[in-house]
């Protein structure tokens, strides 16, 4: 059995978000201590967390204090400085670990590394200027999405080509950011599972939900999913294939597309995950909490559904529905306590339970 946490163990986060604020819940659920490290003032997290670091990533000395107060570190964003983790990794372990987010901080690499896990992916080339974009357009063909390698999240550094001719505009818009391109996939909807791996190796999926994206932007996750019952086998088989390539440790998102042909990963996240917040009022240990166990060293929950539940992001001017939201019956509202409203700004959430 692996070595567990003990209670008042400090766990630290890298970032404010509202990610991190609802690790920070959980941890404080678990008895654990949680310390946010996180350059923006005021983060979300901060509210809930018991400490908070803001200082910058590239902030040697705010790395190196902040890893020797804590026990274990974790994080809530895939795009840390390679740097920033290098200081941190020689004072405490990172968990999940460096080479799920090496993987999963450049497209071109999770897909390749996908491809030789003998996994489906869209059919993609790297392309590092118009030359090698137009020869890869002759292979892969149209329509297509070029995507920057890095940094992209929400749909951003992403332009569709309807045809060859887009190809010169599109690659304007990755403003000289490496990228590649991907072939369309048809798919009939979009899932994603949820899926955790503990220290020990043990490993346990939610039940797949379905996603709705708005403008690159996820509105609403449905449990169940519609999978027939090979689709939700090969979607658990895929992803602890994943994880134990990985050697994982805590929760990871793998985004699936559904085709006629079989389920295709489009991307995985080394982390909590917005299609997983139906969790909190689904299941009884939910995606955070299983998080905090994973990187604690704990037994993982086993990720059962009580509950079929629909989650609703609430974006932006969402806000508004909040009063009415909260007359409701079967509504369990998670806010995230973010002072300013803004036009496509993940205010919170909602689960509402179907009975
Ligand atoms: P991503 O940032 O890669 O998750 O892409 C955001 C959204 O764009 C996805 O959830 C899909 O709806 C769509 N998308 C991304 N890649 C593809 C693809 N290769 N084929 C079809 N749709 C895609």
């Amino acid at each position: 059995m692996a070595e567990m946490l003990a209670q008042g163990a400090v766990i630290g986060i890298l970032g404010g978000g509202q990610l991190g604020r609802m690790l920070s819940v959980a941890a404080a659920r678990l008895g654990f201590v949680s310390h946010i490290y996180e350059p923006g003032a005021n983060p979300p997290a901060g509210q809930v967390a018991d400490r908070v670091t803001t200082a910058a990533y590239d902030d040697a000395d705010a790395l190196k204090a902040f890893a020797d107060a804590v026990d274990v570190i974790t994080y809530e964003f895939e795009n840390i400085p390679t740097e920033a983790l290098d200081i941190l990794e020689a004072h405490r372990p990172i968990r999940p670990g460096r080479e799920a987010l090496r993987v999963s901080q450049d497209r071109l690499t999770e897909k390749t590394f996908l491809q030789e896990l003998g996994l489906k992916t869209a059919p993609f080339a790297d392309i590092a200027d118009l030359n090698s974009l137009n020869t890869a357009i002759e292979q892969i063909g149209t329509p297509a999405i070029l995507k920057t390698r890095r940094f992209g999240y929400d749909g951003k550094g992403q332009a569709r080509l309807r045809k060859p001719e887009d190809a010169e505009a599109a690659l304007a818009d990755m403003a000289g950011a490496p990228a590649i391109l991907e072939g369309f996939v048809e798919f009939s909807h979009e899932v994603s599972i949820i899926a955790a791996r503990g220290l020990d190796g043990q490993v346990a999926c939610f039940d797949p939900g379905e996603n709705v994206h708005r403008d690159g932007i996820l509105r609403t996750t449905t449990i169940p999913a519609r999978l027939s019952p090979a689709q939700r086998t090969d979607a658990i088989l895929l992803a602890a294939n994943i994880l134990n390539a990985l050697e994982y440790v805590g929760v990871m998102g793998v985004e699936l597309f559904v085709t006629p042909g079989g389920l295709i990963v489009n991307e995985i996240a080394p982390r909590v995950h917005n299609s997983g917040h139906w969790t909190q009022n689904g299941c009884a240990v939910d995606q955070f909490e299983q998080h905090i166990r994973a990187v604690a060293g704990w037994p993982l929950g086993d990720g059962q559904r009580h509950s079929d539940v629909v989650m609703e992001n609430l974006i932006g001017d969402d806000m508004d529905r909040v009063p009415e939201l909260a007359r409701e019956r079967d509504v369990a509202l998670h806010l995230y306590g973010k002072a300013e409203v803004k036009a496509g700004r993940k205010m919170g959430h909602f689960n509402r339970i179907k009975r």
